[in-house]
């Protein structure tokens, strides 16, 4: 056989490209793969640690998250977990934080703990922690710049002791060099391979060309992130869609401020994940804090070019210019869009975004952070053309014809061997190949759930004992809401009484 010929052909070093090089080469009987990456390492762009959040979305602190959205999420999580335990990639790639969702102010609190109701069966280490117990776990939530505390109530709903946080650049590394381990198939790794075309050839398969030489393959499937459609395009393929790239860039701390990962409550209008802050594993645990989120008319950060490439996939047409003006019109998102801009305006930057920062440490001033410069990426939001709307997740064009393309913007590193479990079914299904199932969720499918370790009495008291506050709030109010006169400033007195009804 042709040694430029493959089975199967990858585009992309990413971690979507690498996972999946690895469960066809450990769960197939496919003989021959090659990965195509046109830079000079894997993992150069979005997947590198330094791009994303280093979050493993389970969909319980993600407070976007419906509980069927989370069923799903945490499934394609626990791979991520359960590829990392086997392996024994503890603490190289694989780390654990406390987390938590906080509810700042009587309506996210009240919401927060409704979530939290709703998610329990889904999540049983859930717990609910009430200000004084915040204080003990993530101090800096709870007291101002004055060491006072803060005046609005606030919970915290999260867990300790699960794993929350990837290297998801060393991560796919190790896919990369566990398939190539795999007796039985060779895996071969192609760096600074661009690829330019992909043709189909009459008498089957395909052809890749790249600049230095040709590469054949019974099938091919495009995990280029940001450039997948523009490859799809070229085809022919997945004109109905265009690409938005939405670049994301961070807030380092000086230093160390958090012990874990402290989320928002997400206004669902928005398309794109509240701030958040998190220890960042590749710095020492200093608080990183974002990210951001800006139209860019480039497709890949931090690195030269793509200007055209963007306005190529874009494919500007009347179509976008209703999905824009439709986004447009609601000022939510209008406001989002302009202060996501000015977040990126040296001077007014820090300023404007210490303010957001402040939901969630009270105490944070200008001086505390500054701009992560090399921090960030693109996320790849598709357009559709023909529904005129922006899809907030992943998008997988699978033509049946033996190539797939895949866009995954966040969190496609946490769902990247759920993805990968998809396509590695329909090639083996293309090609007549087998798919050792059974091994695959032995592996990496996780079973049962561990066991809740948390006291579940304190934990109902904490929420019957804040919602009565909260309730105690209302009917006190409740006359002048509607007398349409001013709200009394309820936070004005003393957080503490009720606590000390219940501690005394
Ligand atoms: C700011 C930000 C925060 C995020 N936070 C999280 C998070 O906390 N958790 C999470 O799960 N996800 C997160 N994500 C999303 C996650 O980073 C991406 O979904 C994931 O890394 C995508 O991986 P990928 O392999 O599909 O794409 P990429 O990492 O972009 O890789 C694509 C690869 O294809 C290569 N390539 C492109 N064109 C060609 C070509 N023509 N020939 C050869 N190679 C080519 C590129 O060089 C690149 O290496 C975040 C993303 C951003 C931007």
């Amino acid at each position: 056989m042709n040694t430029d010929h493959y089975e199967i052909l990858i585009v992309g070093a990413g971690i979507s490209g690498a996972a999946l090089a690895y469960e066809l080469a450990r769960y197939t009987d496919i003989k021959r793969i090659a990965v195509l990456e046109k830079y000079e390492k894997v993992a150069p762009l979005n997947t590198n640690g330094k791009a994303n959040s280093q979050t493993i979305h389970f969909g319980d602190i993600e407070t976007n998250y419906t509980v069927s959205k989370a069923s799903i999420t945490k499934k394609t999580a626990k791979m991520v977990e359960k590829y990392c335990l086997q392996h024994k990639l503890e603490n190289e790639v694989i780390f654990s934080h406390q987390k938590m969702a906080l509810g700042v102010g009587d309506r996210e609190v009240e919401f927060m703990l409704e979530r939290c109701e709703e998610f329990k069966e889904l999540f049983p280490n859930l717990q609910v922690w009430d200000k004084t117990h915040l204080k003990t776990i993530e101090p800096k939530l709870v007291f101002d710049e004055n060491g006072n505390e803060r005046p609005e109530t606030i919970v915290g709903i999260g867990s300790i002791g699960e794993w929350t946080t990837v290297d998801y650049g060393r991560m796919t590394e190790t896919f990369i060099e566990n398939a190539k381990k795999e007796p039985d198939t060779q895996v071969d790794l192609f760096l600074n391979t661009r690829v330019t075309d992909i043709r189909k050839l009459h008498e089957g398969g395909y052809q890749i060309e790249t600049a230095g030489k040709h590469y054949f393959a019974d099938s091919v499937v495009v995990n280029a992130g940001a450039h997948s459609l523009f490859l799809a395009h070229k085809m022919g393929y997945g004109l109905d869609f265009a690409t938005l790239p939405m670049a994301g860039s961070f807030y380092m701390t000086n230093q160390k401020m958090l012990n874990g990962k402290v989320y928002m409550v997400q206004n669902p209008k928005l398309p794109f994940a509240a701030l958040h802050g998190d220890p960042d594993i590749l710095e020492h645990g200093l608080t990183r804090f974002g990210p951001t989120a800006l139209v860019l008319p480039k497709l890949e950060r931090y690195k030269p070019g793509t200007y055209l490439d963007f306005w190529k996939t874009l494919n500007f047409d009347a179509n976008i210019v209703t999905i824009f003006y439709d986004l447009l019109k609601d000022s939510d998102i209008r406001n989002y869009i302009f202060r996501n801009f000015l977040f990126e305006v040296p001077y007014f930057n820090k300023r404007l975004f210490v303010k957001d920062a402040r939901k969630i440490i009270p105490s944070l001033s200008v001086d505390d952070i500054h701009y992560a410069e090399g921090f960030g990426g693109v996320r790849p939001q598709v357009l559709d053309k023909k529904e005129r709307k922006l899809m907030l997740g992943e998008a997988s064009i699978n033509t049946g014809e033996g190539v797939i393309f895949n866009m995954t913007p966040s969190p496609g590193a946490t769902s990247c061997l759920g993805n990968a479990k998809r396509d590695v079914i329909n090639l083996c299904s293309f090609l007549g190949k087998t798919f050792d199932l059974e091994t695959f969720e032995h592996e990496l499918v996780e079973e049962n759930l561990t066991p809740s370790q948390i006291d579940e009495k304190l934990q109902a008291r904490y929420v019957s004992e804040i919602r009565a506050e909260i309730h105690a709030h209302e009917e006190k109010h409740f006359q002048n809401i509607n007398d349409g006169q001013k709200l009394p400033g309820y936070w004005d007195k003393p957080y503490s009484p009720w606590r000390h009804k219940r501690d005394h």
